[in-house]
């Protein structure tokens, strides 16, 4: 079969390797979908990574072998594969929260094109546990719920509490997470929602997608969204690009007490001193980087997209155009998500 691997930093092939076997407690799927992600132009660029990978951590596909000891699953299934596989047994993974695995709290998390073979290949190995059925969803553009549906879920579910009617909620970096952001914010929550983003036309697709407010990014964007929340500022901040010019915005309009929750890994840093650029912190703000989100949330974002409260904005390209459909996505050309069809 065809896998789009990465076999040194830096450096992708598209090869072919062996349709793999499913072990005890494993599936086989035929992908019908993989998602490409910003993380993945991280990856490119890693040193360290268990040359060759097989890239794709956003997989839907159809059963079409099942391995010893799988019960409930039937081959000819959709479904799409939840990322996350942490050790399965300590604490937080008890919970389903496998995001939170304590054997890994910093650096690669394991998963399907995160240390194992991925899904921008034909087949994928998965295993049953982490599988969660596509219903009527389509088993190409719903992929990127995979990822860029679970982060922001997981992100905005653990700020509920502050997004209340009253309340806003800032989106800086609109792009394949961000859009989805938009519409879960809208979703499950009553906040007043304003995006943040370099590019116009994402800004104008977010307002497609709900957002109250849309203003350019950059330095001007703190005292725009002071006025756009009469002064007292956002109470959360989802930051999905994460260079220190953004997370200085994020600390200029946070409201004291407010969420500023960082996604984006562009490796900035936030300033806490108390003049800090432009305004630096207020009190009580709690700054936080989650990672992924819980085998739960999953479930949920599905429900959304089922419900068709969430839409991915797809465009699908061939297997083979992964290295172009990579140089877009660096460009700042990916309009929502690239799905890459095998
Ligand atoms: P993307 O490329 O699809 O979108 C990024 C968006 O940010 C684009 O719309 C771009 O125009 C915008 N942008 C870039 N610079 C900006 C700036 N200075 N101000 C405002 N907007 C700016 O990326 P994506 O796939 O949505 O991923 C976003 C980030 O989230 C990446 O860093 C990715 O690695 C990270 N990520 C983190 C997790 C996690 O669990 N923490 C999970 C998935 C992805
Ligand atoms: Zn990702
Ligand atoms: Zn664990």
């Amino acid at each position: 079969m065809k896998a789009f691997q990465l076999v040194s930093p830096g450096k992708t092939e598209l090869r072919d390797v062996d349709v793999p076997e499913p072990g005890p407690g494993q599936v086989l799927l035929k992908v019908t979908g993989s998602g490409v992600c910003h993380s993945d132009l991280h990856l490119l660029h890693a040193q360290q990574l268990p040359f060759p990978m097989t890239l794709g951590h956003e997989p839907a596909g159809q059963i079409v072998a099942l391995g010893p000891q799988v019960n409930g699953w039937a081959t000819g299934q959709h479904a799409i594969c939840y990322i996350v596989w942490g050790c399965g047994v300590c604490r937080r993974c008890a919970t389903g929260a496998e995001n939170a695995c304590e054997r890994f709290p910093r650096g690669l998390v394991p998963g399907p094109g995160l240390g194992y073979p991925g899904a921008m290949a034909e087949y994928m190995l998965a295993p049953a546990r982490s599988l969660v059925p596509l219903g009527d969803l389509d088993p190409v553009d719903s992929a990127p719920l995979a990822d860029a549906g679970l982060t922001p879920y997981h992100a905005i579910d653990r700020s509920r509490e502050l997004l209340t009617p009253t309340s806003t909620a800032v989106v800086i970096g609109v792009g394949g997470l961000g859009h989805l952001a938009v519409q879960i914010l809208r979703a499950i929550t009553e906040s007043t929602v304003i995006a943040v983003d370099l590019d116009q036309e994402k800004l104008t697709a977010a307002r497609g997608h709900g957002a109250d407010h849309a203003v350019l990014s950059g330095p001007e964007a703190v005292p725009e969204i002071l006025e756009l929340t009469h002064g007292r500022g956002a109470d959360v901040v989802l930051d999905f690009v994460g260079v220190t010019p953004t997370l200085s915005v994020g600390a200029g309009v946070v409201s004291s007490y407010g969420h500023l929750t960082v996604l984006g890994l562009g490796g900035g840093s936030v300033d806490f001193s108390a003049s800090g650029p432009p305004q630096g912190l207020p009190w009580g703000a709690t700054v936080s980087r989650p990672y992924g989100g819980t085998r739960r949330d999953l479930h949920e974002v599905l429900s959304l997209a089922q419900r068709g409260l969430i839409k991915v904005q797809v465009e699908r390209h061939p297997l083979a155009a992964a290295d172009d459909v990579l140089a877009r996505l660096e460009r700042g050309e990916v309009r929502g998500r690239a799905v890459l069809v095998p």
